[in-house]
């Protein structure tokens, strides 16, 4: 990173930018570091977006993504009012953390291991922080955070399954976070629910501070189209409105648009790639504990691993020089685990082989 520049406003100068997984820029490896899904998206979204470019990009898509927010509400029985979508799920917490959180003199509490954005974003809107460390097995604390959230807060936030532990909380836990701050925002990131996970869409009817939020880039297998939503009650998608109005009137493009329409109507296609991650995770998460990693348990499209003889950051290092992408963490809490996405079945071969050739060799 380059030095401070004079021209910096002060906050720029103190933010701590996300920091990417890798996106090589060579072939051939096999990428098991972004949780992306290993597969290519419906033959009805190429088709769909080869359709939308036929038909001219020379318009402006609209500006209030009403076809993606009909489909999501189709899908998930809701009303269109219940609905925002936006460019990634990343664009759509921008917005939320913007819209319920910045409360002065309160801190929103977020877990201490979760999707490290949070954090992010909290920062660049000046957001106070209330870091609650997960329990003993990696787990949200709910108990301690729901006493927390009842002393006060700006709002909670939590993936659900979390990231990048993998594991999820049911839903009778979610109500208990719901009911101790009833006048505060939860906002629940299921952007890994399909693979196993309870989503809490079904508690929107009863919760008006519940906000849930999706992404076609993990069980849809568009990351490349940036497309995410939230669902929540209509007061709350009006205060994400409010903001979006605010700076980025066309969340969606056009090839965006066709595309995620004809993903979410895709359910054969949904329903068989997700059984596809989630049997390839079942089967990764035998071989590696029969090599001697303990594996937490996940109901994600990755896994969380930590092996009591190998340091973490060096397998991390030996399997790429192997062209295997995983992901290391260096937070000292987490140093000695790797999350590892689901790959195809002949990417998880490529995984457990490497890491097979690297034991012997020490
Ligand atoms: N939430 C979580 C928990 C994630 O891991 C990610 C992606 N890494 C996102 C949100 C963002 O997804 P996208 O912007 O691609 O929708």
């Amino acid at each position: 990173m380059t030095a401070p520049s004079l021209f910096w406003s002060p906050l720029v100068a103190t933010l701590h930018p996300y920091v990417p997984g890798e996106q090589p820029r060579i072939a051939g490896l096999v990428k098991l570091n972004t949780n992306e899904n290993p597969y290519p998206p419906s033959q009805a979204v190429i088709d769909a977006i080869t359709q939308a470019a036929a038909d001219g990009l020379e318009r402006y898509p609209d500006p209030e993504s009403l076809a993606v927010r009909e489909a999501v509400a189709r899908r998930h029985g809701l009303t269109v009012d219940q609905v925002f979508a936006g460019n990634g799920s990343d664009e759509v917490l921008a917005h939320a953390f913007q819209a319920f959180f910045c409360h002065p003199g309160q801190a929103l509490l977020v877990p201490d291991i979760t999707y490290s954005f949070y954090r992010v974003y909290a920062q660049l809107y000046g957001i106070e922080l209330g870091v609650m460390p997960l329990d003993e097995g990696l787990c949200v604390d709910v108990p301690a955070l729901a006493a927390r959230a009842a002393q006060g807060c700006a709002g909670i936030v939590l993936a659900n399954p979390n990231a990048p532990t993998g594991q999820g909380l049911p839903l009778a836990d979610i109500e208990t976070l719901l009911q101790a701050c009833p006048d505060r925002v939860v906002l629940v990131d299921e952007a890994y629910v399909d693979f196993g996970g309870t989503s809490a869409v079904a508690l929107l009817a009863r919760y008006p501070n519940l906000l849930v939020v999706h992404t076609l880039s993990k069980s849809r297998a568009l990351a490349g189209l940036r497309v995410g939503f939230a669902m929540g009650q209509a007061p709350l998608i009006d205060g994400l409105t409010r903001v979006k109005d605010s700076f980025n009137s066309y969340p969606l493009d056009r090839l965006a648009t066709a595309g995620a329409v004809a993903a979410l109507d895709d359910q054969a296609w949904f329903d068989r790639a997700c059984a596809a991650v989630i049997a390839s995770r079942e089967q990764l998460a035998q071989q590696l504990t029969a090599l001697g990693f303990e594996v937490l348990p996940s109901q994600a499209n990755f896994l969380f691993v930590r092996h009591p003889a190998h340091d973490a950051a060096r397998l991390a290092a030996a399997l790429r020089e192997r062209a295997v992408l995983v992901r290391h963490f260096s937070q000292a809490r987490i140093a000695q685990y790797l999350r590892i996405s689901i790959g195809t079945p002949a990417q998880c071969d490529r995984l457990v082989s490497a890491l097979t050739e690297i034991f012997k060799a020490v």
